[in-house]
């Protein structure tokens, strides 16, 4: 019947990006959800995001009524955007940026498609982190830019191992990805790290390019650091949003900052070719980006410290709700961003064969959704857990996790089977 339906026609759809669609997070949370049960409540609750503040409300009805959001923007950015931008990122940064040195972008996503669109060239590859959110492998797999993973150092508080990026970039190599703090990891790189991590990738002759976009949701021991402090060694491209710190992912305003190293960036065309790279694709509302100035200005510091007390309180009630579960090991809790991160203990259950399994019957059988950590690299045998929910619900999920983790048990099997984790 589809196939008489198709008739005599001359189109049909592209598959230019059917395999870079199956890289991305939506694709494994949309066939998690499938298996929920949308007559019941559903876990975490879908589409409730934190509130965010009256500033910036406040600022974005302002543009609208006094019309400074009416017009098109300039491709590059609105003048007052880019200016407040660079004198937010510059109050914790020695090497100052300027106005023109930022670029504004539809969301974080964009900041992140622009920097990979304008380096990708026939030959060259990119390093990426595995496990992390996979944007950029998305992206790069439809721009067929070469992807090499590194990895990390779970047991050294997930710090990046500077072996497997040394061991994967060759003279094709342009640039290391981080993201910091690290989404799914969970956890803030500490300034000497990212000093050795800024020598490193000067020695390879690579530019960092760090996505900071949970910068805002710091909750640990560790302070965050950005990247482009260490802009005198290496040079840097910030990437970041108003979507996780303001809590305003659908207003979809972010930027890209260039920290350029002696001019670096402009004798290399990096800064023209972001510029001839927006010159031809979509920018964030003028409206949004006319009230970016007041929203980063004004937004009170107690904002940010109600919003991180909040996570750190979820994060260590959800750790502590884990001693429940033999079968879930998280050594680690998370200093930020709104995941626990945790390892399946695999062999302990009778009849999960791996991640995507578990998350599909977690969704099934108790309309809970957690997400698999195929879905952020090639890292089977580990699944995130949302804790960004009120005390009550956090519980609730939590309930179900250990309900379900115990029907799938079986301890008298797992004691006497000396398999190792994740076998
Ligand atoms: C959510 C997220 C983004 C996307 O940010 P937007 O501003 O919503 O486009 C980018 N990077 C990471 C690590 C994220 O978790």
């Amino acid at each position: 019947m589809e196939n008489k339906c198709c008739g005599d026609w001359n189109f049909s759809g592209s598959h230019a990006a059917r395999e870079a669609s199956t890289a991305h997070l939506g694709f494994y949370s949309s066939k998690i959800l499938a298996q929920c049960d949308f007559e019941k409540t559903i876990y975490p609750p879908l589409g409730e995001p934190a509130l965010a503040h009256d500033v910036a409300e406040n600022a974005v009805v302002q543009a609208v009524k006094n019309g400074r959001g009416n017009a098109y923007a300039p491709s590059i950015g609105l003048p007052a955007a880019k200016k407040a931008v660079a004198e937010y990122l510059n109050r914790d940064l020695p090497k100052k940026l300027a106005p023109e040195d930022v670029f504004m972008t539809v969301g974080c996503k964009q900041a992140i498609e622009l920097a990979v669109d304008l380096l990708a060239k026939p030959k060259a590859n990119v390093l990426i982190p595995s496990p992390g959110w996979p944007w950029e492998v998305a992206r790069s797999i439809y721009k067929k830019l070469e992807i090499r993973k590194y990895t990390f150092h779970p047991e050294k508080n997930f710090e990046i191992d500077f072996e497997s990026v040394g061991k994967h970039a060759d003279e094709n190599t342009f640039a290391i990805f981080i993201i910091n703090p690290h989404n799914p990891n969970g956890n803030t790189y500490s300034r000497d790290h990212l000093e050795k991590l800024a020598n490193l990738a000067k020695k390879l002759k690579i530019m960092v390019v760090s996505d900071e976009v949970f910068r805002w949701t710091v909750f640990g021991n560790n302070p965050f650091v950005p990247m482009a402090t260490f802009s005198d060694i290496v040079p840097v491209m910030t990437l970041g949003s108003i979507s996780k710190g303001w809590c305003l992912p659908g207003w979809r305003t972010g930027w890209l900052a260039l920290h350029d190293l002696d001019g670096v960036f402009k004798c290399t065309e990096v800064v023209s070719a972001a510029k001839e790279f927006l010159g031809i694709t979509s920018k964030p509302p003028t409206v949004i980006q006319a009230a970016i100035p007041t929203i980063l200005d004004e937004t009170p510091q107690s904002f940010f410290d109600t919003r991180q007390s909040f996570l750190r309180h979820k994060a260590e009630l959800a750790y502590s709700r884990l001693d429940d579960i033999p079968s879930l090991k998280c050594d680690f809790i998370p200093e930020a961003c709104t995941f626990l991160w945790t390892k399946l203990i695999l062999h302990k259950f009778v009849d999960i064969k791996d991640d995507v399994d578990f998350c599909e019957k977690l969704a099934r059988e108790e309309n809970l959704v957690v997400l698999p950590g195929i879905a952020f690299g090639d890292l089977s045998g580990w699944v995130r857990h949302s804790i960004d929910m009120d005390t009550l619900t956090l519980d609730i999920a939590f309930d179900k996790l250990t309900d379900f983790c115990d029907r799938h048990t079986n301890f008298s099997l797992a004691t006497a089977s000396s398999t190792t984790d994740g076998a």
